[in-house]
């Protein structure tokens, strides 16, 4: 499953806590018992999109009794069962029925218990048929239901689909629906002759291999028997929908269609080039062939998730699959290619070979969320989705630095928890460890190794210390080796929450050693905890600045205090830097002096150290410095090199904690000398960049222009204001020539952003007109730069409105819109969610809607004042908040907790650096012109007075 929502925001996070709330009991009271296996299902539905009142259907499942048992539990959700319908019997007596009663749990667990009426001994194949059931459609797209769209001619058409993963397969038949239990499924739908697009997992059956009668008033489709799989990829289509298919030009050698509304087509055609390019690469690097008949990709209009990799029939929210030039962006295009891959990534890591329960999620969720950068790769190199990875990696450090974040292994056991895994850490923090694993095993290591275990595995459903052993077993066949066996390795980093921050200090000025520290990252510095990890480092000398090799030179152990690594050559070395590349997920600390000598670097030459390092410095300076472990005039003089800097990365790196700083000085006297600083830092981008895409530019250039535009149209450019406002004013006297859609919404924020009513309502009216979901997403997340208070508050009613035409899969965009607007706008959203949370809630739809308006949050929140709204509240909705939403209040509150201390501890240093060097006396055209150092050879950078000051050692070496 892929969810859109994650790939800007933060997913929710299980409160540890919860844990020791949950009893004994608790597993017991939802998991099953295993003492019945099914092996079989023969599954028919009746499904028509205009009796949207219920569906009907029927099922026979061959069970395998484990041991002599008189009961059977499985599960069924909003179903009406009738004693009659039910029959037990073994294969040879069909006609002595051992059912005795049963009862259907109507609260969370789900079971259906079946009493039977005598005990049915181990071994003996059974059959346990539901003769009829009627099944509920769902409201909140998880299980089957009804989508709606309108046609060409304007007309409402319906389709129903489905979404069963991870508990809702046993809404759609009873069934064991547990990842555990892997059977064949025989599908028929019997669908109304008006629908004539039916689709499941398989190929339909040959007209010479039908099974079942026909029924008068339906077309029935017969599907062929499925491979051995897990209930949760099952899935369904009733449509009208139309295709496009890989049979004339087959780029991949499997039947491939696109599925979407009819006229969208011609969107269709970039899936279908990639996803095709992108299993070709998969097949060979996994080398196991996919092994299905078909390939299904099928856009519907309203989707929880971003995407569900169902085996053969993968369903996509519309915005995830279909592409329009011209319309969609560069990000949008990008997601599309990552969210095929993810999905193309599940077709092994989670159909072939799926978590034994929920509990670890990672082993699927983790594996896609690296693959979809590593194997979009593959296809698209020119996108530097590696490059980019470490983006995401910065970004969910941020969140996995709280102490209440679960680990990646979480036990789970209600619909509810297991939903909450769906999260940042079983994504971008799992795929973050284990590209951090591809890296320590060596690249070809782990390929062999996950070949390994996808063959040794195939069909069947795994618990984490399976794939440590296939990889294992290929680091034992390979030439590499680690001092640890990897089981040991992966279990510190699955088992414990958060990740280490190293501190590095040379041992002495004439010794060729470093000393290193571990302990446990987090936020608020006021926390603590026992957790470490195995880690593995390597090292840079600046006598020999390569950082290719990313193997690791040596081991951070969990069981010492501090270690000593001897480096030859480290007295000649002007600096050093650790974890090339930013491979290792953790961050690392260094004694000033090296801080003080890598700023030089960067300022003399930054060319010389690796774009992914310069991105982890700053990333890892202003994080520190923002943890009080580092000064901020360190991290804020590392960032003046950044004037020369021309590569996204690091400007990608830097823009979270430009935004952070943004929200803590913002109303603070220095806050224009901040935002002065950021144009400094700026102006030879914003002039080179500008607003107008050069022909053949780099990929990821439509990004750092935004990043760049952004901070100048914010921060006072007024050139740049007046320049968007223009290009509005341009688009709306002509709105048949639209503007370049990457910045679309730049433009729309900066002419909302002055108040303007008529801005505000010439877009809205886009909005409702527009039918392509690219370009609706884009004046979604636009809408809410408006700083009119009226119109602001007609946009957030929009969220609980019941006649609201914005979809609710994606309402809680308006929100975070809102939220991410401006400080006043932040305040404005938040009154609105304290006073309208209870009517919010049903009316998010999708995996993580509140979640992910909380996470805007946590990300903009920082006063005592936004700690009592936040109490307020939580005591006002106590009753109705979910784990999850629980979950996201408590990172808030550390979030919050923090900001107020670094306001306590920073405000004066910031305002000290930025006066000295901005303020009065100070002036726009000396950044870059402090004092020189006198000694040509030692690297160091320009440095500023007020910095020079606090570092007092380093005085020495400057001519004053
Ligand atoms: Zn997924």
């Amino acid at each position: 499953m892929y969810l859109l929502t994650l790939l800007s925001l933060i997913g929710a996070a299980v409160c540890r806590t919860l844990d020791t709330i949950v009893e004994e009991s608790h597993a017991d009271r939802y998991v099953l018992p295993k003492n019945i296996l099914p092996s079989f299902y023969d599954v028919i539905l009746y499904l028509d999109p205009d009796n949207e009142a219920y569906f009907e259907g029927s099922v026979d499942i061959r069970i395998i009794p484990q041991t002599d048992t008189n009961e059977i539990v499985l599960q069924a959700m909003e179903m009406q069962i009738n004693a009659a319908d039910i029959e037990v019997f073994n294969e040879f007596q069909p006609t002595n029925n051992l059912y005795s009663s049963h009862t259907l749990a109507s609260d969370d667990t789900h079971l259906l218990k079946i009493q039977l009426s005598e005990t049915i001994p181990a071994a003996r194949v059974h059959t346990l048929r539901f003769k009829q059931f009627r099944g509920q459609y769902a409201t909140n797209m998880f299980g089957i239901y009804v989508s709606t769209y309108t046609n060409a001619a304007g007309q409402t058409e319906k389709l129903i689909t489905s979404q069963l993963q991870p508990t809702f397969a046993r809404r759609a038949f009873p069934c064991f629906d547990e990842p555990f239990f892997k059977a064949r499924f025989r599908t028929t739908i019997y669908a109304r002759p008006t629908y004539n697009v039916v689709e499941s997992n398989m190929p339909l059956r040959p007209n010479d291999d039908l099974k079942k009668p026909d029924v008068q008033g339906w077309v029935k489709h017969e599907f062929q028997d499925t491979p051995l799989m897990s209930t949760y990829l099952l899935a369904y289509l009733v449509s009208n929908f139309q295709s496009v298919s890989n049979e004339a030009n087959p780029i991949y050698s499997v039947p491939f269609k696109v599925w979407s509304r009819p006229g969208t087509q011609a969107t269709a055609a970039f899936a279908l080039e990639f996803g095709q390019q992108n299993m070709v690469e998969l097949e060979k690097y996994t080398e196991f062939k996919y092994d299905v008949p078909k390939l299904d990709k099928a856009a519907v209009p309203d989707f929880a998730a971003g995407a569900m990799e169902n085996w053969g029939l993968v369903i996509y929210r519309e915005v995830a699959l279909l592409v329009t030039d011209g319309v969609t962006t560069t990000a949008t295009r990008q997601n599309v290619g990552r969210i095929i891959c993810h999905e193309n990534v599940h077709q092994w890591f989670g159909n072939e070979v799926s978590p034994v329960s929920w509990t670890y999620t990672w082993l699927n969720e983790g594996f896609a969320n690296f693959f979809e950068n590593f194997a979009t790769d593959l296809v698209k190199p020119d996108w530097r989705m590696m490059d980019q990875f470490v983006l995401a990696l910065q970004n969910v450090l941020q969140s996995d630095a709280v102490l209440s974040v679960n680990p990646m292994t979480h036990p789970v056991y209600s619909p509810s928890e297991i939903i909450g895994t769906f999260n940042a850490v079983a994504y971008q923090k799992s795929g973050s460890v284990i590209r951090m694993m591809q890296h320590f095993l060596t690249p070809e290591v782990f390929r062999k190794g996950l070949a390994i275990y996808i063959k040794k595995h195939s069909r069947e459903a795994v618990v984490p210390s399976q794939l440590y052993s296939a990889l294992q077993q290929a680091l034992d066949e390979s030439d590499h080796t680690i001092p640890f066996q990897i089981i040991d390795v992966m279990s510190r980093w699955a088992y414990q929450g958060g990740f280490p921050v190293l501190t590095v200090t040379r041992s002495a000025a004439a010794a060729n050693s470093i000393t290193v520290a571990q302990e446990r990252y987090l936020t608020d510095n006021k926390l603590t905890s026992p957790d470490r990890w195995h880690v593995p480092i390597n090292w840079v000398l600046s006598t020999n600045p390569d950082f290719s090799d990313t193997k690791p030179q040596a081991w951070v152990r969990p069981t010492f205090p501090a270690l000593s690594f001897d480096i030859p050559g480290l007295t000649q070395a002007d600096w050093y830097i650790l974890n090339k590349q930013q491979t290792g997920y953790y961050r690392v600390n260094y004694e000033n002096s090296n801080w003080l000598a890598l700023a030089g670097a960067l300022d003399t030459d930054h060319s010389v150290i690796h774009v992914l390092n310069r991105a982890n410095l700053l990333d890892d300076a202003f994080n520190l410095a923002r943890n009080g472990r580092l000064n901020y005039q360190i991290a804020l003089s590392l960032s003046r090199y950044l004037v020369k800097e021309k590569d996204y990365i690091p400007w990608g790196a830097i823009n979270p904690s430009f935004t952070y700083l943004d929200s803590v000085l913002s109303g603070s006297s220095i806050y224009s000398l901040f935002q002065q600083y950021v144009r400094q830092l700026t102006a030879p981008l914003y002039e080179e960049l500008g607003f107008i895409a050069a022909d053949g530019e780099e990929h990821v250039t439509p990004y750092h222009r935004n990043i760049i535009l952004d901070l100048n149209c914010r921060y006072g450019n007024a050139e740049c204001t007046s320049t968007a406002q223009s290009l509005l004013e341009g688009f709306k006297n002509n709105p048949e020539q639209p503007l370049n859609p990457d910045i679309q919404n730049l433009v729309y924020c900066a002419g909302l952003r002055g108040g303007s009513v008529e801005n505000f309502d010439f877009l809205w009216e886009r909005y409702l007109s527009s039918q392509d979901h690219s370009e609706q997403s884009i004046l979604l997340n636009a809408l809410g730069c408006t700083s009119n208070a009226e119109r602001r508050s007609f946009y957030m009613q929009q969220v609980i409105s019941d006649t609201s035409p914005v979809r609710e899969q994606d309402r809680h965009t308006i929100l975070v819109s809102v939220t991410n607007a401006s400080p006043e706008s932040t305040e404005a959203a938040l009154d609105f969610v304290i006073e309208n949370f209870a009517a919010i809630q049903p009316r998010v739809q999708g995996l993580t809607g509140t979640t992910n308006i909380l996470n805007a949050f946590a990300r903009r929140l920082t006063t005592q004042e936004h700690s009592s709204k936040i109490d307020e509240l939580s005591s006002r909705h106590q009753s109705i908040l979910t784990a999850g939403e629980l979950a996201s209040i408590a990172g808030i509150r550390e979030n919050i907790a923090a900001s107020i201390t670094w306001n306590t501890d920073n405000a004066a240093i910031v305002e000290d650096w930025l006066q000295d060097n901005y303020g009065n006396g100070g002036g726009d055209d000396d950044i870059g012109s402090g004092e020189e150092p006198d000694d040509e050879d030692n690297g160091s950078p320009a440095l500023l007075s007020g910095f020079v000051i606090l570092i007092s050692f380093v005085v020495t070496v400057f001519n004053h």
